[in-house]
């Protein structure tokens, strides 16, 4: 199904809160803030996460999650899945 990440790409989005957590780490940060992507894309999970801040040691490893599959009526009124795209949160520094 097209717009589903393959397995090379989801080890690359997991990878992603590592790094970037590591590197946040090695500049000095120590508290992150969640930050969704705050459109109307925004999945209930993550925007339940947006603004909130945790220690860095602490903070959920983003992605949260992959993808979304949602149900969808179609033309002829069958029930099809539709796949929403991966969490697009990102960490900040949080300020204080
Ligand atoms: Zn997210």
């Amino acid at each position: 199904m097209p717009g589903h990440p393959t397995a090379a790409e989801r080890k690359f989005h997991l990878e992603y809160g590592r790094q970037k957590l590591a590197q946040m780490r090695n500049e000095g940060i120590l508290r992150v803030e969640i930050s969704s992507s705050r459109d109307d894309q925004v999945c209930e999970e993550c925007a339940l996460l947006d603004s909130k801040v945790f220690d860095i040691d602490r903070a959920p490893l983003l992605p949260i999650h992959e993808e979304r599959t949602i149900f969808i009526t179609d033309d002829e009124e069958r029930e099809i899945e539709e796949a929403i795209p991966i969490c697009r949160c990102a960490y900040l520094a949080a300020s204080e």
